[in-house]
Parts: structure tokens; C-alpha cells; sequence
């Protein structure tokens, strides 16, 4: 795009030259809200927008698909809740960022994709431009907010609207559409920076009413068999230290949703992870942190909480704290909503629960720890085997000790039962080190996720991945290297979806659906762009391939081949695939 570089500059240059243009409006803009990175793919109409955001200081992080790009930036969301910013081309480039706009904001994750669109006026008489689509109508459905800007004294009102609607409230994914026209046009460079706003107080406190947390207090106190549960709100609101004085003031036992791991050590004492199927049908009150009760909850009825049929509600009363006045009763009654953010809420808790506050009956303690350590001591009995080959257990015993050594170092996880058995079996040690598949159970997050979480921390990251799951974001192991990001990518690899052993029951000459090239090297695709590729068949190989990732720093992608008749149809939820395969 032929601008006329010499006369535009940045609108903080008021000197000369005297006007500035969409391009260095658009970049000021985000700098001006502290936005110091942008995930994206060039080409028409931002190829320029990409490389003067790179000379004006912002790091430009470009993908080889813009799906990846954009779980990349919703990941950086809700790291540093700040908006993530994914960045596209109009029509197919937009249309594959929307995917993991939709899932941002389905988990609540604050993200902006900022596409470049066609003219308008040729887009809405349908006259066939160049990657025609009224893109903003597309987008509108799939996110929290959306906005075209056409004009350039307007880009400082539309970023800043876009942050706005994704950071406060609850956080989510916001299009901003800003069409090829208007990153040419030019105005006067000091009318330019007076169009900039620096939204103040982006994601203002919710204070709890006084009367919610007394209801709240209230039930919490009455009950015999209380139970907390931490969701990923819970860990968005980084109000770490506030979650756990109440945790341990309290004495209530608690279970973390699998991205709140971490929030306090899974192994503390009162983590009743490993006694979850006791704890949801037994307690009588719960105390929702920053969690729905949708399907990864059972919708807080059914067996799961001891109702004798699906539909059925076990009893229990529910606190739920949410910044979302909508969530309460989405499933079942909420006794007490406390409607905040998790911080204030949680503080006012804390305040309200005073000195006299009386721990949980010991009956209870009691069971959760026996149930509890009687799993423990389960699972150590499956650790310690040693099969020939790997299966899920003995390869994850291994990454359980490299996490655990190094608790800093931040666990991207996905597929079916790779995401299944790392949940249960690999402790998390530090809040926000665990990212996965989310509200949606999405498969394909991996290396978006895992290049925003190297980018966005500076921490080694650690992805494992079901060999399925891997193939979705596989071509972005090429970012890892041009980037030279410390990630150590583990592919749990046994030759298929679920599983590798399955046959063309027609005995034709196509594999079965679900079955992969048996015996693949991945690590070799590592090692085409540069990195390290290790093939591992066995535990030991696999710990000291992981050790010296980690220590090295280097893009690293190991092979673990496991047994290929280790997993099950759709891992953990066989119960929604009513047609699962028993094996
Ligand atoms: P999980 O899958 O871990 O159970 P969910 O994504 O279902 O978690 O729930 C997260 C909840 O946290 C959402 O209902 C959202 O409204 C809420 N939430 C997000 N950020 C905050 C915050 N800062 N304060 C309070 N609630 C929040």
C-alpha cells in the first residue's frame, strides 16, 4: 500500500512532518493502552500496518494461520488481562480468526480482533470486491461487542471502545473492522494524537452489595459439608492472595476447574481434587468462585451431585461469586449470588468471616481426606508401573516431575485423553500455569497458546499434546523456531484420534477415520525449521529429552510414542458420545 511515508509520522511528532495517517493512529492508539504485542498474519490490507507496528517499537508476532494467532492473543488475555490483539486480513483471514474470537469469548477471555475489510460501498451493493464479506455482521454474533471505523479522527473512539467492552464486565472477544480506505487517509498530526484516548480505568472494581455477602456468609456458616470450587474466573482476577487467605481461613476444602489449578498448590491440604466424585455429591453448601455450572460442572445436577437421575438435583445450596448478574440460576437455583469481581467479592468475604469463624465439622475434613488420600495412594500404584511400550500414565509420571520441579514453567495441554490424564495426574504448583481447551473443549489451541504464553511470561512452556490434537496447530512448530520461544512441545503419540489400533471393518484399502500414519516422526518437523526433535520410547528417554529442553531453552518437539491401544473414545466425556465405541 503506496502511502506517502515521508510527510506521516507518529502523532506524538508534532513537529514535522504535520499530519499523521490511519496506520500510525491505529499503532498509537494501542500504545497508548499499554498494548505492547500484536498476533497476527500480514497481507492485504495490514501487510503495512504490520511492519510499521514492528518499527514503532510493538512486538509483532506473525503466525502461519490466523486461528492460531487469535487463540494466541485471547491466551495472552487472560494472562495479563489485557486485551490481546489478533490481527487479520479481510474475508478467509478474518473468517479464521473468528473461531478463537468466538471461543475468547465463550471462555470469557478478553481479546480484540482487529480485521482490515474491503470497501464498503462495493461490500454492501455486493458488486464482488477483492475478499468481499460484511465482515462485521459475521463477527457480531460470535463476540461481545463490534465496531467498523471509517474514519481516521474515529480510531481513537473505536479502540478505545474495543477495549472497553472486552476487559470490563465480564471479559470476552471484540471485533473492530477497520476497512482498507481508512489506513491511507491522513489529518492534521496534532488533531490526530487529540483523538487518542487512554481509557481510564479500563476494567473498573464491581463492588458485592453488603446484603450478598451477609447471605452468602450466612449459608456458608449453616453448612455441615461446605465445598469450594475455583473456576478460570477465579483465576483471571489474579487476586491470588485474597482466594487463599479465605481458603485457608475458612478451612473449607476446595476443588480447582482445570485452569484454576494452581491457584493455590494442588498439593495443599485442602485441595479435594482427588476426591472430586465424592466431594460434588456429599457437600451441602458450594461456594462457585469464578465458575459456571455448565456441562464441565454437570449443569450442578444429575448423579455427579448425588441426584438419583440426570436431570435430577442432589440438594446442595449454591454461593455463587460472579461478575455476571446473568449467571445465577442459569442451571440451577443460586441461593446467594454475589455479583463483583472475584477480588472485591472474595475480600469481603474474608472481612465478613471475622475471628470467630468456625472450620468446617471434622466428619467431613475427615471423609474428604480419607477418600482423598486413598486416590493418592491409587494413582502412586499406577505411576510406579513401567510398561513396555508407554502408556498415558508412565509417560505423564514424567512430565508430573519436570512441572514439579520447575513450577514456573507453564503447561499448555490438549487433546482427549492427553488432556484427560495430564489434568488429573500433573500437579500444578502457581496460578495461571495451566492453559488448556476451555469451556469448549476445543481442540487445535496448542501452539497459539503456547507461543503467547513463551511471549507473553518469558517462562519455558511446556505443551502436552494428543498426536490429534497437535495436527490442528501443528505448521505453527515454525513460529516456535523464528521466534526461538522455550517451548518443549510433548506429543503423546499413539497413531490416532482416541486411539491407533482401529480397522477398516470393509477391509478396503482406506485406514479407519480415526487412525493416523502409524509410527510418524514429528519430531522431524521440529527439526526442519531448526529445532530439536527427539524420538522417545521410553520414560527415561523421555526425562532427559524434557529435562534438556527446559534447560537449553531451544524449541523442542518430542515424540512419546505410547501404546497405541492406550485411551478411550472421547477420553473423560464418553457420556456425551452416546455412540462411543466401548473398548
Ligand atoms: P471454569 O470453566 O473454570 O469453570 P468458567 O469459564 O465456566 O470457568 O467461568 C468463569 C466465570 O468467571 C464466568 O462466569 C465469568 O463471568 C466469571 N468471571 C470472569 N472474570 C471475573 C472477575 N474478574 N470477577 C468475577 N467473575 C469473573
Amino acid at each position: 500500500m503506496g502511502t506517502a511515508e515521508p510527510q506521516v509520522a507518529s502523532t506524538r511528532d508534532v513537529q514535522q512532518p504535520q499530519v499523521t495517517d490511519g496506520f500510525h493512529l491505529v499503532i498509537d492508539a494501542l500504545k497508548l493502552n499499554g498494548i505492547d504485542t500484536i498476533f497476527g498474519l500480514p497481507g492485504i490490507p495490514i501487510t503495512d500496518l504490520t511492519r510499521k507496528a514492528q518499527a514503532a517499537g510493538l512486538r509483532v508476532i506473525s503466525f502461519r494461520h490466523e486461528q492460531n494467532a487469535g487463540y494466541a492473543a485471547s491466551i495472552a488475555g487472560f494472562m495479563t488481562q489485557k486485551p490481546g490483539i489478533c490481527l487479520t486480513v479481510s474475508a478467509p483471514g478474518f473468517l479464521n480468526g473468528l473461531t478463537a474470537l468466538a471461543n475468547a469469548t465463550t471462555n470469557c477471555f478478553p481479546m480484540i480482533l482487529i480485521s482490515g475489510s474491503s470497501e464498503r460501498e462495493i461490500v454492501d451493493l455486493q458488486q464482488g470486491d477483492y475478499e468481499e464479506m460484511d465482515q462485521l455482521a459475521i463477527a457480531k454474533p460470535l463476540c461481545k461487542a463490534a465496531f467498523r471505523v471509517l474514519h481516521a479522527e474515529d480510531i481513537g473512539v473505536g479502540i478505545a471502545r474495543a477495549i472497553r467492552a472486552a476487559v470490563s464486565g465480564r471479559p470476552g472477544g471484540v471485533y473492530l473492522d477497520l476497512p482498507a480506505k481508512l489506513f491511507p487517509q491522513t489529518i492534521d498530526a496534532e488533531a490526530g494524537r487529540k483523538s487518542l484516548i487512554k481509557v481510564v480505568d479500563p476494567a473498573p472494581r464491581q463492588i458485592p452489595a453488603q446484603d450478598a455477602v451477609q447471605r452468602a456468609l450466612e449459608l456458608l456458616k449453616s453448612a455441615k459439608r461446605p465445598l469450594i470450587v475455583l473456576g478460570k474466573g477465579a483465576a483471571y482476577a489474579q487476586a491470588d492472595e485474597e482466594i487463599k487467605s479465605f481458603i485457608e481461613k475458612t478451612g473449607i476444602p476446595y476443588l480447582p476447574m482445570s485452569m484454576a489449578k494452581g491457584l493455590l498448590p494442588d498439593t495443599h491440604p485442602q485441595c479435594a481434587s482427588a476426591a472430586r466424585s465424592f466431594v460434588l455429591p456429599e457437600a451441602d453448601v458450594v461456594l462457585l468462585i469464578g465458575a459456571r455450572l455448565n456441562w464441565l460442572l454437570s449443569h450442578g445436577k444429575g448423579k455427579t451431585w448425588g441426584g438419583k437421575s440426570a436431570k435430577e438435583w442432589g440438594g446442595q445450596k449454591f454461593v455463587q461469586v460472579d461478575i455476571s448478574p446473568q449467571e445465577a440460576d442459569s442451571n440451577v437455583r443460586i441461593d446467594a449470588p454475589v455479583v463483583g469481581d472475584v477480588g472485591s467479592c472474595v475480600s469481603r468475604l474474608l472481612a465478613g468471616i471475622g475471628s470467630n469463624w468456625t472450620k468446617p465439622p471434622a466428619e467431613w475434613l475427615g471423609a474428604v481426606a480419607e477418600r482423598k488420600n486413598k486416590n493418592i495412594a491409587k494413582m502412586a500404584e499406577t505411576l510406579a508401573k513401567d510398561p513396555t511400550p508407554m502408556n498415558f500414565h508412565s509417560a505423564l509420571n514424567v512430565v508430573r516431575d519436570i512441572v514439579k520441579a520447575n513450577p514456573d514453567a507453564i503447561l499448555v495441554n490438549e487433546g482427549a485423553n492427553a488432556l484427560d490424564f495430564t489434568r488429573s495426574i500433573v500437579d500444578m504448583y502457581q496460578p495461571r500455569k495451566r492453559l488448556d481447551v476451555g469451556t469448549w473443549g476445543v481442540m487445535g489451541v496448542g501452539m497459539g497458546f503456547s507461543v503467547a504464553a513463551a511471549v507473553v511470561s518469558g517462562q519455558p512452556v511446556i505443551a502436552v499434546e494428543g498426536d490429534s490434537a497437535f495436527g490442528f496447530s501443528g505448521m505453527e512448530v515454525e513460529t516456535l523456531c523464528r521466534y526461538n520461544l522455550p517451548v518443549c512441545v510433548v506429543i503423546l503419540n499413539n497413531n490416532g484420534v482416541y486411539r491407533g489400533d482401529e480397522v477398516n471393518p470393509t477391509g478396503g484399502r482406506d485406514p479407519a477415520p480415526l487412525v493416523f500414519v502409524k509410527d510418524a516422526r514429528y519430531e522431524k518437523l521440529m527439526e526442519a525449521f531448526g529445532g530439536v526433535g527427539v524420538h522417545a520410547t521410553t520414560p527415561a528417554e523421555l526425562r532427559e529429552a524434557m529435562e534438556q529442553a527446559i534447560r537449553s531453552r531451544k524449541p523442542t518437539l518430542i515424540n512419546a510414542v505410547i501404546d497405541e491401544t492406550a485411551g478411550t473414545e472421547s477420553g473423560r466425556i464418553t457420556s456425551l458420545n452416546p455412540t462411543a465405541k466401548k473398548k
